[in-house]
């Protein structure tokens, strides 16, 4: 195990609903630090962009719409094995099969409106945090 930095990103449902801080919160005690944020609103090309892995999906354009639907806050978390980690505290994709007091347990909506990102894999983290970062953002 090793120190990682990983992607998160509190969606659309979760800040019209005011809830970055206390997802912050679940975050913080659940071990992983905020180094870098920043609160955007998404360009459909962007989020295209940023999901164009599931573009042949059905729910893609649902995605998308959703994505630029209202504000996101853009996160790196570090911690012992952040990606790993992160994805333990958000839970599954689909909030009915998250484990009982991850964050899509406690927050999300359905399968789309699930509140929070987190990159999949180590290598997927550098791409994402890149997507959003530049280097002089990172500086902890
Ligand atoms: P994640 O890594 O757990 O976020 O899941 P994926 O990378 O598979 O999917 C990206 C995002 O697309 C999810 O977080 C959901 O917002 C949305 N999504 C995934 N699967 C479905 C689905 O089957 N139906 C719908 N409507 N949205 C989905």
């Amino acid at each position: 195990m090793s120190i990682q930095r990983t992607l998160s990103i509190i969606k659309p449902d979760a800040t019209r609903r005011n809830l970055t801080r206390v997802i912050n919160e679940h975050l913080k005690r659940s071990g992983l630090k905020v180094v870098a944020q920043k609160r955007l609103l998404l360009t459909k090309a962007q989020a295209a962009k940023f999901y164009e892995v599931h573009a042949e999906r059905p729910f893609f354009s649902e995605l998308c719409e959703y994505m630029t639907s209202g504000q996101v806050v853009v996160q790196v978390l570090q911690a012992e094995d952040a990606v790993s980690l992160n994805r333990k505290v958000m839970g599954a994709t689909n909030p009915e099969e998250a484990e009982a007091g991850s964050i899509r347990a406690e927050y999300a909506l359905n399968i789309t409106e699930n509140s929070v990102h987190g990159s999949d894999s180590l290598e997927n983290a550098r791409i994402e945090i890149a997507f959003f970062f530049a280097e002089f953002e990172l500086v902890v």
